[in-house]
Order: C-alpha cells, then structure tokens, then sequence
C-alpha cells in the first residue's frame, strides 16, 4: 500500500530540508580540508571493529575523529576513545538513521580545520540512511560474510547509493562457506564497477589495502556531489 500524498509531501519536505544542510555541511568540510566516511551496514556487521581498528592504524599519519550513531548507549563512543581519537556518540532514540542536522549538532564545537580525516558511523539500518545525505565524501556499505551473499540483491538503494562494498569477518568466510564469486557479482549487479575490499577486523587481513585506500582518496582532491 502505498502512502497517502499528504505522507509523500512531508517526507519530500525532509528530505529536502537534509539535502540542503548536507550540501553546506560538505562545503564546510571541504572548507577545513576534512576528508569524511560514512559506514552503513545493518547492526552487527562490523562497523565498530573496523572503525576502532582504522582509527589506531590511520592515527599516526592522519588526525582523525568519529562521531557514531545508535539508537541508544554510547557503548560505541567509549570503546573507540580506547583508540585515542577524538569520538562522539549521536544517541538517536527512536529514529534508526543519522541526518545532516545531528552531524551539525555533533560537531558544533569542533575544530574542522584540526582534522584529516573524520568518519561518520552511521545507525546499523539499511534501508533509511540511503535517502539522507550527511555531506561525507565517501559512503562505504559494510556486509559481513556471516550475512550471506545475497544482501546487495535484497537492499540495492543503499549499495547503489555507496561508493565503496567492504566485506567484513573474512576470517569466518570459510566456516560459512560464503560464496565470494557470488558476493561481488551481486554487488556488480546493483552497482557496476563499485570497488569491493574484503577484510578481517579481528585478523587485520585486508586493513593494509584498505587502510591504503582511504589515505590515497583522503590526499585526492577534493569532488563535489
Ligand atoms: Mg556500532
Ligand atoms: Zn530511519
């Protein structure tokens, strides 16, 4: 059942209002030379490993910060400062995406110009956070191989909506018998050409490659959306 026209306005006025403090959040970032990630995965996939993972093994070449979203707890938040590095956690409540308006508020008292890199984790959801822009550079899907390798086929909006597929836990790849050549050609399939980087936060295999990556696009110079 499709909702009534009145819902669709209201929705259409939303998103509208995000697209337009994404857009000024994108030119601030690029402003103070700010290089953003954003992770969305569904909950459980291995967006806190991989984030606390990254930031110790970027912190020595680049300065870094997190904000992290959740519905509720800022257990994330606590279990990524153990990296050193400057974290926020967005408490959402009831709504399971972050917008542009809670990263403003997130980040009223930082210093942009201090950071390289900052990363945006979002709340583990993978439908809504593909219709809210939060001005990041880089929006990276996460599916872990424990999830099978059909997600991409299930929610295309928000792989065609990323511009980076990181399978995680590749080290339980076997025990699953997860099906690689299957994974990425689901992966094609919504998003022709997408760049896919397997890894393992728990082993490090793959952190190298994409650890490299993220530096290599960070130094880039900087493209509008
Ligand atoms: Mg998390
Ligand atoms: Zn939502």
């Amino acid at each position: 059942m499709s909702a009534s026209p009145r819902l669709v306005e209201v929705r259409q006025k939303v998103l509208k209002r995000n697209d337009l403090l994404a857009r000024e959040l994108r030119q601030r970032f690029q402003a103070a030379g700010v290089y953003v990630v954003s992770l969305v995965s569904s909950p459980g996939s291995g967006k806190t490993a991989l984030l606390e993972k990254t930031l110790s093994l970027v912190r020595p070449n680049a300065r870094v910060a997190a904000l992290v979203g959740d519905l509720a707890t800022d257990n994330d938040a606590v279990r990524l400062r153990r990296s050193m590095a400057l974290v926020r956690q967005i408490t959402t409540g009831t709504v399971c995406h972050l917008d542009a308006e809670m990263v403003e508020k997130a980040l009223a008292d930082w210093n942009l110009a201090d950071l390289d890199l900052l990363f945006i984790e979002n709340v583990g959801n993978l439908v809504c956070p593909s219709s809210y822009d939060l001005g990041e550079n880089l929006r990276a899907v996460l599916m872990s191989v424990t999830e099978g390798e059909d997600k991409p086929l299930k929610y295309p909006t928000i792989f065609n909506t990323a511009d980076l597929a990181i399978i995680t836990k590749a080290d339980l790849a076997q025990a699953v018998e997860f099906d690689w050549d299957a994974a990425r050609q689901n992966i094609n399939a919504v998003r022709p050409g997408m760049e896919v980087i397997a890894l393992s936060s728990k082993t490090g295999e793959g952190m190298d490659r994409w650890t490299e990556w993220l530096l290599d696009a960070a130094r880039r110079p900087f493209r509008c959306k």
